[in-house]
């Protein structure tokens, strides 16, 4: 990697925000993220010479390090843990040189070239390729509650702190196969689980609706809506909605310890808004059949930018379209004269 190559503006000191920086330093590719599709990224950039930097962001490996077995990634017959599946990635991406650094991109300035993206709010990082592959987060249903009692009984992650619920009475929101998963990973645990689905049917998989059916220490409640949760400094129970807006609608309260959220994601797409389009929920648009956005020499990879599918095997496929196409752009733009 060139450190301090000499630039248009060496004069300015910001990040383009204005913020006074600390530290600057020139690469040829940055990936930021550290999901399927950033690591997948960095494998291919690294073995085209791309010398890539990494940032792993606020959850190095991505929402699959909260995972508990994939079983449908190609090349694992017998399935794999997700930290495993994510330090496999990790440890191939170092096999060929990438720079994998601790470190969240905070702001870009993608108005001119080379692009700009402030790390930690203290180090300037310009690029003559990025590449986003920044994931998305867990979506919280928006009541006070859940912040009230943060870290006190309401989680976003069964495998992370399912173990504090060992024999006690649990709930999880929402009817997709992140619901699904995290019940069954809670059911090996807790005494009981509820599942608090919003409409008359699971969204999930047919595969995942027969386990956890046929799973006895699993409730499903359906058309109920979580209203409150109550407890004196720890969940203590919730105060649900049983078929909401229709005549039949009624209270309903639940004993429960924990309250676990799974109802989807929302795309890490926040700090990228101003430069790069996206769609109505914040998904990054590509053009169709590639990485590519908006920002020349900027591309997209992973679950920031797919709204359909969001598995770690189409992260992971386009994480290597985006390094390719990331090469083939700095090779034409910058091959004749670095
Ligand atoms: P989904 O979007 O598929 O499901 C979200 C669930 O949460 C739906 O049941 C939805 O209800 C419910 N929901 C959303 N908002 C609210 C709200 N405000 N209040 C109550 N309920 C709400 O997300 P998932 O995270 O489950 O899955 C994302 C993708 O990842 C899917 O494609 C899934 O197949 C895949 N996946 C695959 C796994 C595997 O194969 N092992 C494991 C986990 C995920 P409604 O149906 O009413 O919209």
């Amino acid at each position: 990697m060139d450190l301090f190559k000499p630039m248009d503006n060496l004069d300015d000191k910001t990040d383009g925000q204005n913020k006074q920086v600390e530290e600057r330093e020139h690469v040829k590719c940055l990936i930021i993220g550290s999901g399927p599709a950033g690591y997948t990224a960095a494998i291919y950039s690294a073995r085209a010479n791309m010398e890539p930097v990494l940032y792993q962001g606020m959850e190095p490996g991505g929402q699959l390090t909260i995972t508990t077995d994939v079983e449908n990634f190609p090349g694992y017959p017998d399935g794999i843990s997700g930290p495993a599946l994510m330090e496999d990635l990790k440890k191939q991406a170092e096999r060929f040189g990438t720079d994998i650094r601790w470190g969240s991109a905070t702001a870009v300035d993608f108005s001119r070239i080379p692009h700009k993206v402030t790390i930690d709010d203290k180090k300037v990082i310009e690029a003559d390729t990025v590449i986003i592959a920044t994931g998305a987060s867990a979506k919280y249903l928006g009541i006070p509650a859940e912040k009230k009692y943060a870290g006190s009984g309401v989680s976003a992650c069964a495998t992370c702190d399912g173990f504090f619920y060992k024999g006690k009475d649990v709930a999880v929101v929402g009817g997709g196969d992140t619901a699904c998963e995290e019940a069954l990973y809670l059911a090996g645990l807790a005494r009981k689980v509820y599942m608090i689905v919003r409409k008359p049917h699971l969204r999930a998989s047919k595969i995942m609706q027969h386990r956890v059916m046929n799973t006895p220490n699993i409730e499903i409640l359906f058309e109920h809506n979580t209203k409150d949760l109550f407890g004196d400094g720890v969940v203590e129970g919730a105060v649900l909605i049983k078929k909401k807006g229709t005549p039949g609608e009624e209270e309903v309260k639940i004993k429960i310890d924990g309250f676990f959220l799974a109802i989807g994601h929302k795309p890490n797409s926040d700090i990228f808004q101003e430069y790069i389009e996206t769609d109505d929920i914040g998904y990054i648009k590509t053009i169709p059949g590639t990485a590519r956005t908006n920002v020349e020499g900027v591309f997209a990879c992973g679950d920031v930018q797919d709204r359909v599918y969001r598995q770690a095997v189409t992260a992971a496929g386009t994480g290597c379209m985006a390094a390719i196409e990331s090469e083939r752009y700095w090779a034409e733009k910058y091959a004749q004269t670095k």
